[in-house]
């Protein structure tokens, strides 16, 4: 039988990175406003803007300062009601109180996507701002979402922490919002220990965040190349004017991450094919779902959720100690004590945090178990054997239909 994998180290960072990362260990250069031009995270910036098909992107220290700046940049007042999903990290409500916005939860349902009556309707109650959290790279119906933001001009950021390489009727997800925000964190498809970055469109936006990302005086002169008017009376207007949160990304940051661009189609055709092999193997459990993804959603998954199917309080946790024992480590998001995608947990919320009833009976069978592209088959089939003899061993053997 094929070990247990080992789903937690990340894959070894690309050789290229040696040699740029040799260089600035010699020159010390590891400030990105040091050279005049051309630093390795504005090369970054303009590779991955270019990669998702995106104007402008600012790199920066992590997913959650990109979507603090999101907020800030936006221009929201003292106290902006924030509308997030109840299914999220504990990042996205905690850039919001950074910001000094409120955050608003609304109901996500079983197939871990925003619940649209229930976001609709709180959509009318004062919400100045959106943040789309694409959970686990969980795609929420954007058609939707974007037709109820634009018809009220809400402006809707994207926490893509999750999701890149993830497309939403072909394009690329972090696109459809006003602003997009990815995660190089080591636990995503781009790992970089820590990192964050924003794309847009929008030149008012960008000049905003690219300030109070910490570009003192005029630095923001060697983030973009070419004529930009727009770009440029936007930064004219705003200097001086906001302050530095200096969150910005470092060289040896932007250097490990380059080289990994290339790498993301592999990443995510394998993530996918991976995760899909598994979701079909455990969806022949009468005990386990995964539930399908929406039409226009083209995955980029390097984990798996499934729902498990009436088993009570007792005999989940059951489940979860039962695939441990088999060498597969599940969390079932609701169970696990201070969860930081647990809703409840969030007490740091303004007001405390509101019962989501629909959201809580989600999180309560809702497990995840890490998937990384680089598993092969055997690796995969000894997962999925866990899962579904871990449900076994709690609810029996399935019933045999016919004789
Ligand atoms: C990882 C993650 C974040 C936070 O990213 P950091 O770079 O660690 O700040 C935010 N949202 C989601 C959905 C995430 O998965």
């Amino acid at each position: 039988m094929t070990p247990t994998p080992n789903v937690y180290d990340a894959e070894p960072i690309p050789e290229a990175a040696r040699a740029e990362i040799d260089c600035m260990l010699q020159s010390g250069d590891l400030f990105r406003y040091t050279a005049p031009e051309n630093a390795p995270v504005t090369l970054l910036e303009r590779e991955f803007a270019e990669a998702l098909g995106s104007r402008y992107a600012l790199a920066v220290s992590s997913c959650s300062a990109a979507l603090f700046l999101s907020l800030k940049a936006l221009g929201l007042p003292r106290d902006a009601r924030v509308l997030i999903p109840g299914f999220t990290f504990a990042a996205v409500p905690s850039s919001v109180v950074h910001a000094d916005c409120v955050p608003v939860l609304c109901e996500v349902g079983d197939n871990y996507r925003i619940d649209l009556a229930d976001f609709e309707a709180r959509l009318d109650d004062g919400i100045h701002a959106v943040i789309i959290s694409h959970m686990r790279g969980h795609t929420s119906d954007m058609d939707a979402i974007m037709g109820l933001c634009d018809q009220r001009g809400i402006p809707v950021i994207e926490d893509a922490a999750h999701s890149l390489g993830t497309r939403w009727h072909g394009r690329n997800i972090g696109t459809i919002g006003r602003v997009g925000c990815f995660s190089f964190q080591s636990y995503k498809l781009v790992n970089a220990g820590e990192g964050g970055i924003m794309i847009t469109d929008d030149a008012e936006l960008v000049a905003r965040a690219v300030i109070m990302s910490g570009a003192y005086e005029h630095n923001w002169r060697k983030h973009f190349t070419g004529d930009d008017a727009a770009l440029d009376a936007a930064f004219g207007r705003w200097q001086n004017r906001l302050p530095l949160y200096n969150l910005r990304m470092n060289n040896l940051s932007a250097a490990i991450i380059r080289p990994q661009l290339a790498e993301i189609p592999r990443r995510v055709r394998d993530g996918r094919a991976n995760h899909d092999y598994v979701a079909d193997r455990l969806n022949a459990s009468p005990w386990l779902h995964v539930p399908a993804k929406l039409g226009p959603e083209e995955r980029a998954p390097d984990s798996i959720q499934f729902n498990l199917v009436g088993l009570s309080e007792d005999e989940t946790r059951a489940f979860a100690a039962a695939a441990a024992e088999r060498g597969t480590k599940v969390q079932v998001f609701g169970l696990s004590a201070d969860n930081a995608r647990a809703f409840w947990n969030w007490k740091f919320i303004p007001g405390g945090t509101p019962e989501l009833p629909r959201t809580r009976a989600m999180l309560m069978k809702a497990c995840d178990a890490r998937l990384p592209a680089r598993l092969t088959r055997p690796e995969l089939d000894t997962i999925a054997d866990a899962l579904i003899m871990a449900a076994e061993d709690v609810m029996g053997q399935p019933r045999a239909y016919g004789t």
